[in-house]
């Protein structure tokens, strides 16, 4: 193999300055939590929203050891409980240590954590359905979104209760007046979106709120509200979805081999979450869910 040749003095010399705007990039965020102008979790929130940010490329302990009230001792000590390298990055923590560390920081800077908005999603046929349906009659305090679809009523569907079901034009309009939190094409086919006003009112009104929504929902949310706690529903095994997904009987032999092939996709992205919840029994699976939206025990 030939030697690498040396960049051309140009290169190093643009290297080197993007380096140093970098390097004062960051050291701005620090200063801006030192001086109480930005919290450490807002720097959080930024780092883990855009992974090209300075607030993402700032070493963790850095960012703590800025917080006045955190001292050095305090700093290694919390560290070592959430499982933090010493040279972890903000944007280069798992999910996992995100919900430690956000958890940890929010009740410090003396808020209660606002876990109150959970995202449901997971691969189709996993059974997401079915553990919300057991939420909604068993913990009537969490407000359950009902999203807006162009699909049809399935037999047994009600109106304003599973779904709003509502013409091509209509999701148009709702779209067009921002009327939705989110919304997604799910299975190549139909549009789904979930309605924002009765959330910005449950959510006023101090209720915990819960959406089952696909995972292009799940990610849209996110980007929306970064506080959003979003769980991942998992099948006990491969095998299982697989029977689940073709006991279901209401779909085309094409339709369960699409269905198939986005629940693979999906599967793959369960690290993207806050939590992971096994669906082996549904009333375990939903009192994991409901679990999720009270506040842990603080650390440090
Ligand atoms: P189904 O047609 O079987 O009721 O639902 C199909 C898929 O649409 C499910 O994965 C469900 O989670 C998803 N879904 C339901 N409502 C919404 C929504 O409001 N937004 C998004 N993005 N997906 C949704």
């Amino acid at each position: 193999m030939s030697p690498r040749p040396t960049p051309p003095e140009v290169d190093r010399v643009a290297a080197s300055r993007a380096a140093i705007a970098a390097r004062r990039a960051r050291a701005a965020v620090k200063n801006a939590v030192a001086s109480k102008e930005r919290t450490a979790s807002d720097v959080l929130a930024v780092g883990w929203a855009d992974a090209a940010s300075p607030e993402a490329s700032l070493r963790v302990r850095e960012l703590l050891t800025s917080v006045p009230t955190l001292g050095p001792t305090r700093v290694a000590r919390v560290m070592a409980q959430l499982d933090i390298a010493e040279s972890k990055r903000v944007g280069g923590l798992g999910v996992r240590q995100r919900a430690k560390l956000r958890s940890y920081l929010v009740q410090r800077e003396g808020g209660v954590e606002q876990r109150r908005l959970v995202v449901l999603a997971g691969p189709t046929a996993v059974g997401k359905g079915t553990v919300s349906a057991y939420i909604r009659e068993n913990y009537p305090d969490i407000h359950l979104s009902v999203s807006a679809t162009t699909r049809s009523p399935r037999p047994g569907e009600i109106d304003g209760v599973h779904y709003y079901f509502v013409s091509d034009e209509e999701f148009d309009r709702m779209i067009e007046q921002n009327e939705l939190l989110e919304w997604a094409i799910v299975h190549n086919s139909y549009r789904y979106g979930t309605p924002r006003p009765p959330i910005d009112a449950a959510l006023a009104a101090g209720r915990r709120v819960m959406l089952e929504i696909d995972l292009q929902g799940a990610r849209l949310v996110r980007q929306a509200m970064p506080e959003a706690v979003l769980v991942f529903l998992l099948p006990p095994t491969w095998e299982e979805l697989v029977r689940r997904l073709i006991g279901r009987g209401t779909e085309s032999a094409a339709e369960q081999t699409r269905r198939l092939e986005t629940a693979r996709v999906e599967l793959a992205a369960q690290d993207e979450f806050d939590y992971k919840v096994v669906n082996s029994d549904v009333a375990t699976a939903a009192q994991e869910v409901v679990e999720l939206t009270t506040v842990p025990t603080a650390v440090g």
